[in-house]
């Protein structure tokens, strides 16, 4: 496993909780301290799975090469960040490794994600036998598992999907984000983007947002933004004739991302800035991305856990013709508790539902059950094992039939 943060913190603990099928594991990070701190954390809850680490720089290849040569993952799973994506996949396809992330490439220098860049590379897996498992956290992931679900099970025809996203969390701070702050910041402040009639709709950033209602928690604002899964589910399931995704802001969180935004702290390009050198003799002339300065500022996610309280609810609304020829409503969902996510984890709830479904998404691989050679996207594998371990594995899922969408 390749990153140390959050997301990557819970999905070593669960898979020191799935020791059965997971019998050599290696955590690989830019700083190996913070791979050893999970080992500890992981050994003090009492799991004995024998863990190694190692220092990587995951933006060199040839680092990342040599790391591969050395320890033989028959896995590699990438929880760094989406910037690593291309690196982490020609070092496997230079080794002969399997491959699984949870976020699309990304380019540093535009904030842009699409999949074009991965699937350029389904050739050269297929080639080599070798599976590249993409967008394999919660959303993308658990969504588009879903969606497969819904497909198999109950719809002849999906026609309108729409994923949606709640935290209903509180972490008592101003402003912080979940994860990531600056790719969180550069995914919210783009255009907003939806599938509709064959085609794309660009929407202004948060321009489209309406109140939905969410189990257990009640409505919430729910804002109209571009989310990667769509790309690959409008492909896959071609019946779909709008696909949308929304996710709940509240105001204070969008009053501080404004004022981010219009004092030009999400810039993303270089800034010159004179900066005092340490022993007082003068000043020297540093290159800063703003972003990347406010990440050292804002509370790091992985601290949040502590006083987090109350829960996420994410899940697909879906609209098209059953199986018995008759239009229905499907709702499936799932509510994760920040608190019981931390006293498992040590990590808050953002942490858990994509850390939680990248380690079964490994399990799937280990277990030989999604292995096609190629680079795919998780709805195309079968839906069922995967379903049937978020059950048993802490993210358990809801359905309601025939019920109002909203949507
Ligand atoms: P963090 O910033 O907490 O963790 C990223 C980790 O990657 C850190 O340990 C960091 O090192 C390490 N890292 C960064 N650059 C490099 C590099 N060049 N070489 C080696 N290691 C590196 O992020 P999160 O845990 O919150 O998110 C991890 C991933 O999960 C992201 O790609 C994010 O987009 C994705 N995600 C997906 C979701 C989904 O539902 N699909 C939801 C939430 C997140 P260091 O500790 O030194 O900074």
């Amino acid at each position: 496993m390749i990153g140390a943060g959050g997301v990557a913190t819970v999905a070593a603990f669960k898979i020191a909780q799935n020791a059965d099928v997971f019998t050599e594991f290696m955590i690989a990070s830019r700083r190996k301290a913070k791979c050893d701190k999970i080992v500890e954390d992981i050994h003090k809850a009492g799991y004995k799975l024998d863990i190694k680490t190692a220092q990587v720089d995951a933006d060199d290849v040839e680092q990342l090469k040599a790391l591969f040569s050395d320890y033989k993952p028959e896995l590699v799973i990438n929880l760094a960040l989406p910037y690593q994506d291309l690196t982490i996949m020609d070092a496997c396809l230079a080794c002969g490794c399997n491959y699984l992330d949870t976020a699309n490439y990304e380019p540093k220098d535009e904030a842009h994600f699409e999949y074009s860049w991965q699937w350029a590379y389904r050739e050269r897996f297929e080639k080599a036998g070798l599976t590249a498992i993409l967008g394999c956290g919660f959303d993308p992931g658990v969504t588009s598992i879903y969606t497969a679900y819904a497909a198999k099970h109950h719809f002849k025809e999906i026609q309108y999907l729409d994923i949606v996203d709640c935290n209903a969390g509180d972490h008592h701070k101003a402003f912080a984000t979940n994860f990531n702050p600056e790719i969180n910041i550069r995914e919210i402040t783009q255009k907003g983007l939806y599938w509709e009639d064959g085609k794309w709709v660009e929407t202004e950033p948060l321009e489209i947002h309406k109140d939905l209602t969410y189990p257990e928690i009640g409505p919430r604002d729910s804002y109209l933004l571009h989310h990667e899964e769509i790309e690959s589910l409008v492909i896959n399931y071609p019946t779909i004739k709008r696909a949308r995704f929304w996710m709940t802001f509240g105001q204070q969180y969008l009053k501080h991302l404004e004022v981010i935004q219009n004092i030009g702290m999400s810039r993303i390009d270089e800034v010159e800035y004179e900066a005092p050198l340490a022993d007082g003799s003068g000043v020297a002339k540093v290159k800063i991305v703003p972003l990347q300065f406010l990440k050292a500022v804002l509370p790091n996610p992985q601290d949040l856990g502590e006083n987090y309280e109350g829960q996420t609810s994410i899940g697909c609304r879906i609209r098209g013709i059953g199986n018995d020829g008759k239009e229905h409503t499907y709702y499936v969902y799932n509510n994760c508790s920040h608190r019981a996510a931390y006293e498992e984890t040590g990590m808050q709830g953002v942490s858990y539902t994509t850390g939680v479904p990248a380690m079964i998404g490994a399990m799937m691989f280990c277990k030989g059950l999604w292995n096609t050679p190629g680079v795919h996207n998780v709805e195309e594998f079968d839906p069922d094992p995967f379903m049937e371990q978020l059950n048993k594995q802490g993210l358990p899922w809801h359905e309601i039939h025939d019920g109002d969408l909203e949507l």
